[in-house]
């Protein structure tokens, strides 16, 4: 069976050489490739290749493009999740059937970004419109998230983000104890590959991962350090959507970031010290 998207390459590459044979000019060549788009029969979603090689996905029933790459084009390896690489996380989360909630979902949600982004966003689960759409925070959780973005100067486009949990839980309820333990792997592994300065967990269930038994009341907008990076408890955007008076306590935590990955980033310049011979003999001895 042929893949589409290797033949959509294809054509893409065709078009480049017609410019390396002096056909056509620049400007043409990387019209030509923009004006090229590919739709995806099992989903509805469209594809386009840019003139630089990067793949963007317009979902079905949104209007947005945004960058993402084509499972199609993945090949999955037999190895286990922490050898993976960000898009076979991404296709081995999509056949997932790790936990009961891979038989209510419509789309696996893996999470989407740049795989360089300094800043991660995690948050809970996919409601209804990121099942649909295999995207995370869409809908007017996900507006008010690109609005508190803006406030930092930060694009989406800028960001990772992710949930704990990639399905959907059926009527949108919190997930459970389970499926947080089974879905734990491909977030470990996503925090690995992006290796972000700050990660911002949005909401209860993604700082219990790094807090367990606290109080959001209590550290929201509190940056610790996990390791060599800073982690950041937020209200989900969504609490500010149901109850108005947290819309001005997640603005204010958001004005934060800058300084705290600014910070970050010069904790990750810190020297090592150097360990003393005699020490690591003591360490060596537990
Ligand atoms: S929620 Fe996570 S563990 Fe459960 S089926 Fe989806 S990807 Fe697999």
């Amino acid at each position: 069976m042929t893949n589409p998207f290797i033949d959509f390459q294809a054509q893409i590459e065709a078009v480049k050489q017609r410019h390396t044979a002096g056909e056509i000019s620049q400007n043409e060549r990387d019209n030509l490739i923009r004006r090229m788009k590919l739709k995806d029969d099992a989903w509805g979603d469209v594809w386009m290749l840019s003139p630089t090689g990067e793949w963007f996905r317009q979902a079905k029933g949104s209007k947005g493009w945004v960058r993402d790459y084509p499972l199609d084009l993945v090949e999955l390896p037999d190895m286990p999740i922490d050898a993976l690489d960000i898009h076979q996380v991404a296709k081995t989360i999509h056949h997932c059937t790790r936990c009961p909630l891979h038989e209510t979902r419509t789309r696996a949600v893996p999470g989407e970004g740049p795989v360089e982004a300094d800043l991660m966003l995690i948050g809970e689960g996919p409601g209804y419109h990121e099942d649909k759409q295999a995207r995370p925070f869409v809908g007017n959780a996900g507006q008010f998230l690109e609005e508190l973005l803006d406030s930092i100067g930060y694009k989406r486009r800028d960001v990772f983000i992710t949930n704990v949990v990639k399905c959907r839980p059926p009527n949108n309820r919190d997930p459970q104890a389970e499926e947080l333990a089974a879905c734990s792997d491909y977030l470990t592994r996503q925090i690995e590959l992006i290796n972000p300065k700050v990660i911002v967990t949005l909401g209860r269930y993604s700082m219990y991962r790094f807090f367990p038994g606290e109080s959001i009341s209590k550290i929201h907008g509190q940056p610790q350090r996990v390791g060599d990076r800073l982690v950041v408890p937020m209200f989900h955007p969504a609490a500010a959507l149901h109850q108005p008076r947290f819309r001005p306590l997640i603005t204010e935590d958001f004005l934060k970031l800058p300084q705290f990955i600014a910070e970050a980033a010069s904790m990750a310049e810190e020297p090592v010290d150097p360990v003393d011979p005699a020490d690591a003999e003591q360490l060596s001895l537990f």
